[in-house]
């Protein structure tokens, strides 16, 4: 998907050293390689890990032992490197939501540390914006192409997305840019595909955001 640079072979060597984590990623679902990392959560962000062997990029972190990084065959790239390659396939041209829902937006994501996991708790606001979303895998590999949908509404915790084509995987990375906010992306998991008409509603949880 992104292009790999050549691969050093020095992370073979930390693959067995490692006791089992709860919320390990440890080898890329493509690849099988170690890539070594964990799955983020609402207190540790996710940010984007190229598998160097199979150009996979994952919304993870690091795996730390005794203060220090673990080395896979995975290292950090950039966000809007990331973003800039899927936005390749992806039409051009910006189309911005109104500013009652770019205010909905901010108020729902802006400045919040805990999103929550209640989200019966959190008040949704019907919001229509255009945003890009990624299909993740399970462990939260991109698998799919980006698309571009639309929200349906949205709270502190979770959001409604509404779009003409299912989409199977079991999370989802949210780019607001394309909505003209500027707000930190967000993954998102999937609890919820409801067909409406020939569409779709995808409904999910936020899981934590993604920092560039
Ligand atoms: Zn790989």
């Amino acid at each position: 998907m992104i292009e790999t640079s050549a691969v050093d072979d020095d992370y073979a060597a930390v693959g067995g050293a490692v006791c089992a984590l709860d919320d390990a990623i440890e080898r890329c679902g493509s690849c099988s390689t170690p890539v070594m990392l964990r799955r983020p959560s609402v207190s540790a962000p996710a940010s984007p890990w190229l598998c160097r062997r199979c150009g996979s990029v994952f919304f993870a972190r690091p795996q730390e032992k005794d203060g220090k990084l673990l080395r896979g065959v995975a290292k950090p790239i950039c966000y809007h490197e990331v973003m800039r390659e899927l936005n390749v396939h992806l039409g051009a041209g910006a189309q911005t939501a109104s500013k009652r829902d770019v205010m909905r937006l901010v108020e729902c994501f802006a400045n919040r540390k805990f999103m929550g996991t209640d989200t019966r708790a959190q008040r949704r606001h019907i919001v229509a914006a255009p945003v890009t979303v990624i299909p993740l895998s399970g462990d939260l590999r991109i698998t799919a192409p980006a698309e571009r949908v639309l929200t349906l509404n949205v709270s502190g915790g979770g959001a409604a997305l509404f779009h003409t084509r299912r989409i199977p995987q079991p999370y989802l990375a949210i780019d607001f840019t394309y909505a003209g906010v500027n707000l930190l992306p967000v993954v998102l998991e999937t609890t919820r595909v409801r067909q409406v008409a020939n569409s779709y509603e995808i409904a999910g949880r936020f899981v934590c955001r993604i920092t560039p």
